[in-house]
């Protein structure tokens, strides 16, 4: 343990015996910072032995008046546990980290919040079994107790949803450490794991970013390993072509994921509209035809195919082309809202285009299917100035010590940031919602009065000191 300068003695000595207490100065600064946000160092991460040692050191930092923020992978890049003005401890559960079935369920897991996508997978494939939904392509990293608390999209989105649709049972510690267990967990029904009934206040934790409660365990649904999967791809040849057809794979229902890449910004012929899906092989050939009576050409399915069989992939995406930092931004749209979504986002990449062109930002841009009503896009910016210090901990290390020697271009980072929330402007117009609301997209304002003032009294009873990652979602 390195020195303890920070962290008040007397709380030292008061936390349980089995808390694992970090206070290193290079491991704490390296815990400020997310993609995309500059915070301040934590005083100590701390990591529970179990769920008892962090319900009990939860009210001795809330006497002391020291916020605590829960960390998982850290791969969320809006600010969802960057706190830059209050004094806070890091909680990471990565000792919470056991996988079982439920009692008398084999169908359902019992997962600690700090196992990652990554150790989910390797756990059910050797039990011949996998998860519905897959989790996020950060899963190498992130956890499942992070991505529940900011919802996540990815793998099996198509088919299951988010990860709210598909979450069983919750286990929360409040701010005042006492524990709730909701769902499939709920004491006493968990010989009944079917998960939700009635008015399940477990909707409630899921994509709060940690400020509500900071999650023990996620029960989530598990199937046989199922046949060989069928994949399937087509180009298209303009937008409202491939618009049509992603619009009718989506209403099909007939695919398990499905991914538009679109023309990026500005060089859009440099890369061909397509569409890319995977589906069992009875349905391949209907799920085509929805590409090809909208002008789709059939080609190979390359992305789907790879993240199928490796769901958990090096997060490379992180760094874009020529090395430039990844600033991605997203909304979820209704799927008869998407064109209008898509049209909103390039009209504003337009109106940006000197912007872009004097400071070098480019643009990707993608969607993906949620369930057969909601399409998730996804700008990604691509802005040439220096990545944080943070892409130390997920890029092997020469290629992280290459990006961070590339020079900061302060103009080039503003011109990312403020694009990036006039592309927020545009989703919303569209009326998209968002995953990791964190610190980036607004929320409380979307909120009908009555509807703010309950969650404001849910967020006071939960947490009455307000020590749980103060600022986050708009709560003080
Ligand atoms: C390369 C890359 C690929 C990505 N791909 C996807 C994708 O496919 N789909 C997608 O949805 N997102 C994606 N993301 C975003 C991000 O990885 C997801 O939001 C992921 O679910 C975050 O999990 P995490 O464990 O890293 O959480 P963190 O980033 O550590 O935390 C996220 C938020 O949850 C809070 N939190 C963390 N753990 C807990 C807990 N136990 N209890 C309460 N609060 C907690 C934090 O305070 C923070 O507010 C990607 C990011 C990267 C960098």
């Amino acid at each position: 343990m390195g020195t303890l300068r920070k962290l008040p003695t007397n709380l030292l000595e008061a936390l349980p015996a089995d808390m694992d207490v970090r206070c290193d100065g290079e491991e704490l600064s390296a815990l400020a910072d997310d993609l995309a946000y500059r915070g301040r160092a934590p005083l100590a991460v701390i990591r529970p032995a179990t769920v008892d040692s962090l319900a009990e050191a939860l009210p001795l930092l809330a006497r002391r008046g020291i916020a605590v923020v829960a960390r998982g992978g850290g791969l969320t890049y809006s600010a969802g546990y960057v706190i830059a003005d209050r004094a806070h401890v890091v909680v990471e559960l990565r000792h919470l980290a056991s996988i079982a079935f439920a009692p008398d369920d084999e169908h359902v897991l019992e997962i600690g919040a700090g196992a990652t996508w990554a150790e989910v997978h390797a756990w059910a494939a050797a039990r011949n079994l996998r998860l519905c939904f897959r989790g996020p392509a950060s899963g190498l990293f992130a956890t499942v107790g992070g991505s529940a608390s900011t919802d996540a999209v990815g793998l099996g989105s198509g088919r299951y949803g988010s990860l709210a649709d598909q979450l069983r049972g919750l286990e929360i510690a409040t701010g005042t450490g006492e524990i709730l267990r909701m769902g499939s967990l709920t004491d006493g029904r968990r010989e009944t794991p079917h998960g939700r009934f009635g008015p399940d206040p477990m909707g409630l934790f899921v994509g709060d970013c940690g400020a509500f409660g900071i999650k023990t365990k996620v029960a989530l649904p598990v199937a046989p390993v199922g046949g060989p999967a069928a994949f399937g791809a087509c180009t298209f040849d303009d937008a409202p072509s491939q618009e049509a057809a992603l619009a009718a794979l989506a209403a099909g229902g007939l695919c398990e994921d499905i991914i538009a890449l679109h023309s990026p910004f500005p060089d859009e012929d440099s890369q061909p509209a397509c569409i890319e899906f995977a589906t069992d092989p009875a349905t391949r050939a209907a799920a085509l035809e929805h590409c090809t009576a909208h002008g789709g050409r059939e080609a190979e399915a390359a992305l789907v195919a790879e993240l199928y069989h490796n769901p958990c992939p090096a997060p490379a995406m992180m760094v874009g082309p020529g090395g430039t930092r990844w600033l991605p931004v997203h909304g979820i749209v209704a799927r008869t809202r998407h064109g209008e979504a898509m049209a909103a986002v390039r009209q504003t990449l337009h109106d940006h285009s000197q912007l872009m062109e004097r400071e070098g930002l480019t643009c990707g841009l993608s969607s993906m299917a949620v369930g057969r009503d909601r399409l998730l896009v996804e700008p990604s910016l691509f802005v040439p100035d220096r990545p944080p210090r943070m892409i130390r901990r997920y890029l092997p290390a020469e290629t992280a010590d290459t990006l961070r020697a590339r020079p900061t271009r302060p103009t080039a980072e503003a011109a990312g940031d403020r694009l990036r929330c006039d592309l927020i402007r545009a989703l919303d117009s569209c009326g998209a919602q968002h995953l990791q609301i964190g610190r980036l997209y607004p929320f409380r304002s979307r909120l009908d009065a009555a509807a703010d003032a309950l969650l404001a009294t849910l967020k006071s009873h939960l947490d009455p000191h307000g020590i749980l990652n103060p600022g986050v979602l708009g709560y003080p």
